[in-house]
């Protein structure tokens, strides 16, 4: 493939959609596997079948506070039965229950083996060291049985389950301290551009800062992933082939912003085909100039455009998703709700635009706005924003009051 530019009515170019699936059928998940304690297994994967060690809960306990009775004791409204001790959550109580007699018991207590219900404080009257119970006692009330929440031996969870609050609060009521979880993928990033200079250093005539570079840094901390900063890489060509040797013996995934123009390209071309393989893919959308995606060493490559809206465009759709794929997780479509446009909005037949701007309800109805400048270098649009408005690639664009297709960033960020 060449680095020809994205031309608006490009046949040969990639869907959104085609270019999402390649990207992750080569980026399947990662294979290493780590044993991780409960503490920082959050958003993990597993990586082996979990089984249930205990009952749980273990025996009959108490739903309620109140008291452990025979309900054969009490089957009239005012039947009086005398309290002979006291079952609380980690405190059994462990005589035998005479009849005629009842136990206090509070909520998580083991049930004495004698009684067969539980009737709530709520239905009875103390009465020094008699209780009066007020209705007639239901049968095989208020018990919480053994192993109804989990059983001993039961599967668990299956290979490829993502550990949230839920599965390890489950994992830990089976005193299960430690899992086996997937690996985390390991990205290596940086920009590449003569004219950058890092955040804390003065600008001189024609150079700006890297901007790109801690966007990718703020949007990688939201994944599960080992992520290694190598910094600005100027653009030449032994300085870039270093960095990619590098990066191609220790990431799964390089991530790289700028040097991917049809000037540039060529270099970047040659030595991502020394030692692995490239496509500048045209993607009939806009903002997202073509992208690069390959493999370099044992690495898969993705070269996102240095304008900063396209690569944080191109980072939402395409490599969000690779980074969910290679660790493990469930990567779905992102969902878009329809609202309504309060303006005009114009762009050229061609390519599917994916415009920044703010979507609110109001009046109970979803309407959406341009959060202003369009162009691929106005971050601070985007920064505005809270949604994409996705217009597609044959129209000219969408008129007031139209019900246009919007992609919140919750979906994507
Ligand atoms: P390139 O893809 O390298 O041709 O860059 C396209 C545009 O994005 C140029 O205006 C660059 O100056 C700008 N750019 C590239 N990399 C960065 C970066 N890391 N931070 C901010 N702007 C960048
Ligand atoms: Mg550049």
């Amino acid at each position: 493939m060449n680095a020809a530019a994205c031309d608006e009515f490009d046949p040969t170019a990639l869907t959104v959609e085609q270019a999402r699936a390649a990207i992750l059928e080569a980026c399947r998940a990662v294979t290493g596997t780590r044993t991780r304690s409960l503490e920082t297994a959050t958003g993990r994967v597993l990586a082996a079948d979990v089984h249930a060690r205990l009952d749980v809960p273990p025996a009959r306990v108490s739903a309620m506070d109140g008291y452990a009775l025979r309900a054969a004791d009490a089957r009239e409204a005012g039947s009086r039965l005398r309290r002979v001790g006291q079952a609380a959550a980690g405190h059994p109580w462990d005589g035998t229950l005479p009849p005629g007699s009842c136990v206090r018991i509070l909520t998580g207590a083991v049930v004495p083996d004698d009684a067969d219900t539980v009737v709530m404080q709520e239905h009875v009257t103390p009465d020094g060291d008699s209780v009066q119970f007020d209705r007639p006692a239901p049968e095989n009330a208020n018990i919480r049985g053994p192993g109804e929440d989990t059983r001993r031996g039961e599967a668990l969870y299956r290979t490829g389950q993502v550990l949230g609050a839920a599965e390890i609060g489950v994992l830990a009521s089976q005193g299960i301290a430690e899992v086996d979880v997937l690996r985390k993928p390991r990205v290596v990033f940086f920009s590449t551009g003569d004219e950058l200079v890092p955040v804390d250093e003065p600008l001189e005539p024609g150079q700006i800062h890297d901007s790109n570079r801690h966007m990718l840094r703020s949007l990688l901390s939201r994944y599960a992933v080992k992520a290694r900063d190598y910094g600005i890489i100027p653009d030449d060509e032994d300085a870039v082939r270093e960095a990619l040797e590098s990066a191609g013996r220790e990431a799964d995934l390089i991530l790289t912003t700028g040097g991917v123009s049809v000037g540039d390209a060529d270099y970047i071309t040659r030595i991502l085909q020394e030692r692995g393989e490239v496509g500048f893919w045209k993607i009939a959308m806009k903002p997202g100039r073509p992208l690069a995606f390959g493999r370099f060493g044992q690495a898969r490559f993705v070269g996102l455009p240095g304008n900063p809206v396209s690569a944080m465009a191109t980072f939402g759709l395409f490599v969000g998703p690779a980074l969910r794929s290679l660790a493990g997780l469930p990567v779905g479509e992102p969902r878009t709700l329809r609202a309504r446009l309060c303006e005009d909005l114009r762009k050229r037949p061609g390519r599917t635009d994916y415009q920044r701007a703010i979507v609110e309800t109001e009046d109970g109805v979803d309407v959406v706005r341009s959060a202003g400048g369009q162009g691929s270098h106005q971050l601070s649009a985007i920064s505005r924003a809270n949604a994409f408005v996705v217009l597609p690639r044959e129209a000219d664009g969408a008129r007031a009051g139209e019900w246009v297709e919007v992609l919140p960033f919750s979906e994507l960020y």
